[in-house]
């Protein structure tokens, strides 16, 4: 046996990532379900690096050493089961598998409590960056035990990407902490990117902004704060041109956008432990909304006027507002996420440390962004903050667009533009900022309805009332 580590599932992901991993110097076993593609990757990329192909998952075990580390790349749920279910009975005690697939992190926790039972390691590892970060270095999370980062550490630190000559791989936690920080990572990118497209939208709708002027507007915010890969790609696909109709390209695209999955994910499990992920979930359902075509038409025929809205007396004011709105939006955002991590690694026991997720976010993933160095000092100052939001930097960029951001969404409203991830998390912001929220009604409410009793702003304890009789207040 030869190779140092091994990889099942060659489609997109798996192939790239296996070159990239061949190309740091690493001897590699390699297979697939389907021959041809291992034979092709062979073929087409045997110079890289040190492959060893294998058709059948004996001989791929077999030339991998040991403690073996087996990395499965294939499509998520079932088949994923199944390359384990196939992989198991050819592993001996100490062996690491390694599901580098979109897993739902409560499938993780299943596989790696089974894999232990076994003795053998599971890692759940999350990577981002898409095809082209698996080849030139993702963003890697892994979730697993100490004794398997050791050894697969230093690999996966090597064909990460690279940040400040810090590798965007990270030994997040144990068993599915990987897949639960990736998860929400995809989930802040569902955010980011209806962020933007409500920005496009009040560009082009309300300030009537043509795609390459918009395109142009964000080749200017990726100069300053904004900096990210989603600005700078927005800048690209509204700059382009349909070949065949000399169309802007994003007027010939179908606007239904569709989901794979990780966002509802993420929203689900938001419910369950309570956090408010409002930017999150809008992002969500906007593309849930999209694809209600028939709906769609359906309300068109019968709400067919458009508001007027007030004129625009200042279009370069508002499309400075807009700049301001979305960066106020995404640290909401972003503050969320963050939220949502901190709150599953306490209900796992996970020790996640949120500072160390943006640290990796930095670079290789769809969200890297500048704005990531800034959630990486605010942690490193305070590593147990109650919210990014309150944080100095983070508090200065909100109180100072907190104006426009009201501009914004008060205008949108005016000319019929839905805006769900801008005011979902201004609403948010004014529901965490205000001294007195309409809790107290609803809480007043469930008491009358409910007997659900209540606490007093002025006195310990727990009250009812009996709304029903004399209305004298009882403590239970
Ligand atoms: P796919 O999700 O399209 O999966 C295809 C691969 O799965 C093929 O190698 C296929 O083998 C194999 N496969 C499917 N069913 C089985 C089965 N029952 N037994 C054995 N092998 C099976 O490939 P991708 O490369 O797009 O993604 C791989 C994983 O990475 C997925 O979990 C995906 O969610 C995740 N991921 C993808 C990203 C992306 O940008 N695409 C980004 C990050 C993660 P065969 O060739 O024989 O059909």
């Amino acid at each position: 046996a030869r190779a140092t580590i091994g990889l099942t599932g060659l489609a997109v992901m798996g192939r790239n990532l296996a070159r990239n991993i061949a190309r740091h110097g690493h001897t590699i076993a390699v297979h697939n379900r389907t021959t041809a593609k291992m034979t092709a990757l062979l073929d087409e990329f045997g110079d890289e690096g040190d492959f060893v192909g294998s058709e059948s998952l004996e001989d791929f075990v077999a030339s991998i050493q040991q403690p073996r580390a087996i990395v499965i790349m294939v499509k998520a749920g079932e088949p994923t089961d199944a390359v384990i279910d196939a992989l198991v009975p050819l592993l001996d005690e100490g062996d690491i598998v390694v599901d580098g697939g979109n897993a739902h992190f409560t499938d993780t926790l299943r596989r790696e409590q089974a894999l232990k039972e076994k003795g053998l390691h599971f890692v759940g590892m999350g990577v981002s960056g898409g095809e082209e970060g698996a080849l030139n270095g993702p963003s890697i999370m892994v979730g697993g035990s100490d004794d398997a980062y050791e050894k697969l550490g230093p690999i996966l630190e090597s064909i990460a990407a690279e940040v400040d000559g810090t590798p965007c791989c990270a030994h997040v936690g144990p068993d599915a902490a990987g897949h639960f920080v990736k998860m929400v990572h995809n989930g802040i990118e569902y955010a980011d990117m209806q962020l933007i497209a409500e920005s496009y939208d009040l560009l082009r709708s309300v300030a009537g902004l043509e795609p390459a002027e918009i395109a142009q507007v964000f080749r200017e915010w990726n100069d300053g704060d904004l900096e990210s890969f989603l600005i700078e790609t927005t800048a690209v696909v509204l700059d382009h041109t349909d070949a065949i109709t000399g169309k802007p390209f994003v007027d010939v695209v179908k606007d239904v956008a569709e989901q794979k999955g990780t966002g509802r994910w993420t929203v689900q499990n938001a419910l369950d432990l309570g956090v408010p992920v409002t930017g999150i979930a809008e992002a969500t359902f906007a593309r849930s909304l999209s694809g209600h075509t028939e709906q769609r038409a359906a309300a068109r025929k019968v709400f067919d006027t458009e508001p007027e809205g007030a004129p625009l007396d200042d279009r370069d004011a508002f499309v400075d507002d807009v700049r301001a709105a979305l960066y106020a939006s995404k640290v909401v955002a972003y503050a969320q996420g963050f939220d949502q991590i901190a709150a599953g690694s306490d209900e796992h026991g996970w020790g996640v440390d949120p500072g160390a997720m943006a640290t990796i976010w930095r670079g290789g993933c769809i969200i890297r962004a500048q704005f990531l160095d800034r959630i990486k000092e605010a942690y490193a100052d305070e590593p147990d903050l109650t919210t990014l939001l309150t944080t100095p930097y983070f508090a200065n960029a909100v109180t100072e667009g907190a104006d426009a951001w009201r501009r914004v969404v008060a205008t949108a409203v005016g000319a019929g533009v839905p805006t769900p991830a801008f005011s979902s998390s201004l609403a948010y912001f004014d529901g965490l900022r205000r001294e007195h929220l309409p809790a107290a009604l609803i809480q007043a409410l469930r008491d009358n309805f409910g007997a659900h009793t209540y606490a007093r702003v002025d006195r310990d304890g727990t009250f009812h009332t009996a709304w029903a009789g004399d209305l004298s207040e009882v403590e239970s």
